[in-house]
């Protein structure tokens, strides 16, 4: 067990950090190569030189070095702590329910709402991945389950087309609905209802509150966020169950 945990521990971490570097460089890595973005190596945030292996990890750098760069000792930003603490606490996540598959997709969805509220986009190697994960996170799946996503994503991409043909503009992001579909095949009918109003409610009231109301806003982050706390819940319930029984 200690020794899964420690695994899990690790993975949390490295996925934390590799979040934050595509987070921080996502503009330069959605323009440049492939081969730049394989071969890209984060940098300090003062004297721009690259990070060893071991400074990869700002966790480590924290602990061992008190929370001094190596190459020019300055202050590192506190920001990748608490980024790193957050993929300690979800590989501990992980490691607790033992599904790893869960636990990945419970990153990449944090993650999602991050670069949504930023960029305003959903990468569609991001969405793939999370189609991937729910289908692997679904036991005995087959083709029925795959029927009423694809109904709810044609008539959402029936009102996407309508609505960019009258007024010449996205109304909503194909990623949004691309991101719809996966939700709704992890949780079904009528449920994928009850969420997309929920999302929308809290958007709505987000709007309401910052008084932005002329701005382009993220939808997909607060569809990720309900889908969140709703694998979150069903995770504990079913875990409580299987002790009582
Ligand atoms: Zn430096």
């Amino acid at each position: 067990m200690a020794f899964k945990l420690a695994v899990f521990l690790m993975l949390g971490s490295i996925l934390a950090s590799w979040g934050t570097y595509i987070y921080d460089n996502y503009r330069f890595l959605t323009t440049t190569s492939y081969k730049k973005i394989l071969t890209a190596r984060s940098k300090c945030d003062h004297c721009e030189k690259q990070l060893k292996l071991i400074n990869l990890i700002p966790f480590f750098s924290y602990i061992f070095q008190r929370g001094k760069s190596s190459c020019c000792n300055k202050p590192i930003s506190r920001k990748y702590f608490y980024i790193e603490s957050l993929g300690i606490l979800v590989g501990v996540i992980m490691a607790f329910f033992d599904q790893i598959s869960v636990g990945l997709l419970t990153s990449l969805l944090i993650f999602l709402i991050f670069l949504d509220e930023r960029y305003k986009e959903i990468p569609i190697t991001l969405n793939l991945l999370i189609i991937i994960l729910v289908t692997i996170s679904i036991p005995n799946i087959s083709l029925n389950n795959y029927v009423t996503p694809l109904i709810v994503m044609a008539f959402l991409l029936l009102i996407y087309f309508g609505f960019l043909l009258i007024k010449k503009k996205e109304g909503m992001g194909l990623g949004d609905i691309i991101l719809i579909f996966s939700i709704s095949l992890f949780i079904g009918f009528p449920n994928i209802l009850y969420l997309i109003t929920i999302a929308s409610s809290l958007l709505l009231l987000k709007i309401i509150f910052t008084q932005k109301y002329k701005e382009q806003h993220a939808f997909g982050s607060w569809l990720a966020g309900v889908f969140l706390t709703f694998i979150l819940f069903q995770e504990f319930y079913v875990f409580e169950g299987s002790v009582t029984i």
